[in-house]
């Protein structure tokens, strides 16, 4: 596409105060890596593909379906890359999945990388938000999940288009502005109770990625 399709096809949101031709430039330089599963990770693919993210890596994984990847928004220039035990840097990591596991191996290989990422999931009557670049390794994902399992793994599946695109303004934002003021917190949304609050994620010693990555035996 030419420089002037890509300015007439989001002129829109060029014209918002904090994007401008500017932060459009970022989001098209971006490469983005794109995580999850199911209607979370349609949501967030359309996303991506109508904010002008040019570039989005697709990850496969074990529960991956890759029917996906035929039913993914034509503008989104998407590759796909396996699971490696060694990820590649990219601008930004975008995790959006009901399944823990697949959080919880992400989560250990971005602490490694210093891989900023946003995930979500559904939680309780809503969904979370946990963004990180691992500055200092923790507070990770796993810091926040060990001292509050329920709130990890339990929701309805029923959030999934709003967590998925929750979580990509929130992976946008961080690509447009360098930082988010979520950054190590878990942002929680309870749309029974109408409640939203940000968890200030501490790092802890009972981590499992930080005790991995120490050498110590950790039962999965
Ligand atoms: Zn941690």
């Amino acid at each position: 596409m030419t420089s002037s399709g890509t300015n007439e096809k989001f002129s829109r949101q060029v014209i918002l105060p904090g994007v401008g031709a500017e932060g459009q430039a970022k989001w098209a330089q971006a490469r983005v890596l794109l995580a999850g599963n199911g209607i979370a990770l349609q949501a967030a693919a359309q996303a991506l593909s109508s904010s002008g993210i040019a570039h989005t890596t697709v990850l496969i994984h074990e529960d991956f379906d890759p029917s996906f990847l035929v039913s993914a928004p034509r503008d989104l220039n998407v590759e796909s890359i396996p699971l490696l035990e060694k990820m590649p840097l990219y601008t930004a990591a975008l995790v959006v999945s009901p399944d823990h596991r697949l959080r919880k191996k992400l989560n250990r290989l971005f602490r490694e990388n210093h891989q900023l990422a946003v995930f979500a999931w559904p939680a309780g009557s809503g969904y979370a938000l946990f963004t990180s670049r691992y500055e200092k390794g923790c507070p990770c994902l796993e810091c926040f999940e060990v001292l509050n399992p329920k709130a990890f793994s339990k929701g309805s599946p029923s959030v999934e288009r709003l967590l998925g695109a929750m979580a990509t303004s929130e992976l946008l934002e961080l690509i447009l502005n360098g930082r988010s003021p979520v950054e190590n917190k878990v942002w929680v949304t309870g749309l029974g109770s109408g409640a939203s609050y940000k968890h200030e994620v501490m790092p802890t010693y009972k981590c499992p990625a930080k005790m991995i990555e120490e050498g110590a035996a950790v039962t999965p």
